[in-house]
């Protein structure tokens, strides 16, 4: 069994092995040949702790494992990350456990994998200003993510918290990009992409903000009860998503479905248009917004491109298990 921890990620998986990788699974997903299982999420009644695992199998990359952790809240008092995860992988042949791969950077990279794929997929080929909304732990990844779909000008961000834009404006500084912190009215009418990666249980980006045109990506929403857009928003734009099972009950989706205001058969899978066998954007005016709910195979298919890389690089430990 091989051991990938931690430490040794960030040093493995590039931007662009994450986006491969996370392209390919949705494109399998779509055709039918990989597929997700139920997600588990439980608070265990201790330490706060929201608990779970995320699992599937993908018959073309023979990725077979799950990704299992979750929050507790009181971790960063220890000095660690609130986010726990660790993926496990078994043999697709002899379910044997393959791997024991660190997950904590592998979320946040598959997670700005899955948006940039969406960007270069979806929006407009002239975008030239970036928006974001949330300036959280993801919203760096998200952004270093994005910045390579398009050639972009210009960054404008908003945030529940202005203090923690800081956190975007420095990202920007060194990417070379100038960036302006803005009212949600004024990121509506300048943004040709927006990134929402927020925690919020309310819409922050309502309907009238929203200028024809625009990609959205709508990363925060990955549990029933959160929300970040106006549900109206998603019946006047088209929707992608890389689940449609999630994406209706714990997606942004879940909203504009509970209101009668889109039908699940409206919403589109981002691996069809991957595939080529959904057009995605056809026109300049239409408003995409990719539901980005996070889905176990996406960290399988991280998880395993890792492994390949550690073997490779001879920095992978081998136990006998
Ligand atoms: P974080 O705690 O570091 O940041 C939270 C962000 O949400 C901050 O910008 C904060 O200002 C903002 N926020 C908090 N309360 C708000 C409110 N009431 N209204 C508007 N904004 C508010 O979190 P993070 O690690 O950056 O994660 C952000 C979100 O992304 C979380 O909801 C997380 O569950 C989700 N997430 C999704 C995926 C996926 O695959 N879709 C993967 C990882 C994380």
């Amino acid at each position: 069994m091989i051991i990938v921890p931690e430490k040794e990620i960030s040093g493995l998986l590039t931007r662009a092995d994450a986006y491969h990788a996370v392209a390919q699974v949705f494109a399998s997903m779509s055709k039918g040949t990989a597929y997700n299982f139920p997600v588990i999420r439980e608070a265990i009644g201790h330490a706060d702790a929201l608990y779970g695992f995320k699992s599937g199998f993908d018959r073309d990359g023979l990725a077979l494992g799950l990704k299992s952790g979750g929050y507790w809240p009181g971790n960063e008092a220890k000095g660690l990350t609130n986010h726990q995860s660790t993926v496990f992988l078994f043999d697709a042949d002899t379910g044997k456990c393959r791997a024991v791969v660190g997950g904590n950077l592998l979320t946040a990279l598959r997670t700005a994998a899955a948006s940039a794929i969406s960007i270069n997929h979806l929006a407009r080929k002239d975008a030239s200003v970036l928006g974001m909304i949330g300036a959280g732990h993801q919203s760096v990844f998200q952004l270093r993510a994005a910045v390579e779909q398009r050639n972009f000008e210009k960054i404008v961000g908003w945030n529940y918290h202005p203090e923690m834009l800081s956190r975007l404006a420095d990202l920007a500084a060194e990417l070379n990009i100038p960036f302006e912190a803005v009212s949600l009215e004024r990121m509506g009418a300048e943004a040709d992409v927006i990134i929402s990666i927020t925690s919020a249980f309310a819409p922050s980006l309502m309907d009238a903000h929203v200028t024809p045109g625009t990609h959205i990506a709508c990363m925060g929403t990955d549990t029933k009860g959160k929300q970040e857009v106006e549900a109206s928003l998603l019946a006047r734009a088209s929707v992608f998503t890389d689940e449609i099972a999630q994406s209706v009950t714990i997606g942004e989706a879940q909203h504009a479905i509970a209101a009668g205001l889109i039908k699940q058969s409206d919403i589109r899978e981002l691996g069809a248009v991957i595939n080529g066998t959904d057009a995605g954007r056809t026109s300049d005016d239409e408003i995409t917004i990719f539901d980005g709910t996070g889905v176990g195979l996406q960290d399988l298919a991280v998880a395993s491109a890792i492994v390949d890389l550690a073997i490779e690089r001879g920095v992978a430990t081998e136990v006998d298990f």
